[in-house]
């Protein structure tokens, strides 16, 4: 009776067979990169291999949108699912999220997973709220560090943590394609006459080196990947060289990959207009846990499977 029951609930639920209950969750969000300079996202020129592929075998969202073209403000509405007039963090450095409001990380721990976030640059600090939940904070940066060091720090606590039998959720923030754009020799050589999307590509070589990391500890099957922009850069575009002015969507458009979500869904390009305040609540459901209070976002996997239309419409301020 109760194995008939289980079936019934397994069947109601639609759980995906291919994905495990509770699965290992890597969230990387990429500062200050345009979606339009990566490959998958049609740039030609682009040298994102590993973002391509993130792509390839799981869901693309062509028009996702920032809440705010702002690093600390972009970066909690992603994790709280919600808008900056909702969490209250409207500017970078003189806001603080207050622990009241419900996380992506405090759900996810409250469930069971091991906790730790890996980021690049200053304004993510912890006394700005984001390390509430995180077991493991680590933001030993002096105003940034390059991705391959922070990759580097997620993957050996990866490795240093990997007898535990709790499921993971890791963040690894990179910040390489914000103003200046600087990237390392090899890349510099590579990338003269674009420096900006040699920063990119440097960090999809991050990337790759994490995700090989994934596979080594025998895990990479079992980890959800998600990739999500915190907002764009102006490239002159409007007359603003870099970010922080206007809303147009160069600066607010963004990547946003969701990889390991199901082989039904993998090589899914979704056309509607998404928000980046929706990851959360998407994550959580991905991962069958109960949704933040108060969100304003929404699970989108309805809509990846074609039983649900779009949100419609995206707010974003600065
Ligand atoms: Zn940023």
């Amino acid at each position: 009776m109760l194995a008939a029951f289980l079936a019934a609930t397994a069947f109601l639920c639609g759980c995906r067979s291919d994905v495990p209950a509770r699965p290992n969750i890597l969230l990387i969000t990429l500062d200050t990169t345009r979606a339009d300079h990566i490959g998958a996202y049609g740039d030609r020129r682009a040298r994102t291999p590993n973002l391509d592929r993130l792509a390839a075998g799981g869901v693309l969202f062509e028009r996702a949108i920032s809440a705010a073209p702002l690093t600390l403000p972009a970066h909690v509405s992603i994790f709280t699912g919600s808008y900056p007039f909702a969490h209250g963090v409207r500017n970078n450095g003189n806001f603080t999220l207050s622990d009241r409001v419900p996380t992506l990380t405090g759900a996810l721990r409250a469930a069971g997973y091991r906790t730790a976030a890996f980021v690049s640059a200053f304004v993510l600090d912890r006394r700005y709220g984001l390390a509430a939940g995180f077991e493991r904070y680590d933001d030993r940066v002096e105003l940034e560090r390059r991705g391959s060091e922070t990759a580097a720090a997620a993957s050996a606590w990866l490795a240093e943590t990997s007898h535990d039998p709790r499921p993971f959720f890791v963040w690894l923030h990179l910040y390489d394609p914000h103003d200046p754009y600087d990237p390392p020799p090899s890349f510099r050589e590579a990338f003269a006459d674009r420096p900006y999307d040699g920063e990119i590509a440097y960090d999809d070589e991050a990337i790759g080196t994490l995700l090989e990391r994934l596979q080594q500890l025998g895990v990479g099957q079992s980890t959800l990947v998600a990739v999500a922009g915190d907002h764009g850069e102006s490239l002159g575009e409007h007359g603003e060289a870099t970010h922080g002015l206007f809303v147009y969507e160069s600066v607010v458009k963004i990547p946003m990959i969701l990889s390991g979500a199901g082989r039904s869904r993998a090589g899914r390009r979704v056309r509607a207009l998404v928000r980046s305040i929706d990851l959360a609540p998407t994550l959580l459901a991905a991962a069958n846990v109960p949704a933040l209070r108060g969100a304003q976002g929404r699970n989108l996997l309805p809509l990846v499977d074609g039983r649900e239309a779009g949100p419609g419409e995206a707010y974003s301020e600065t």
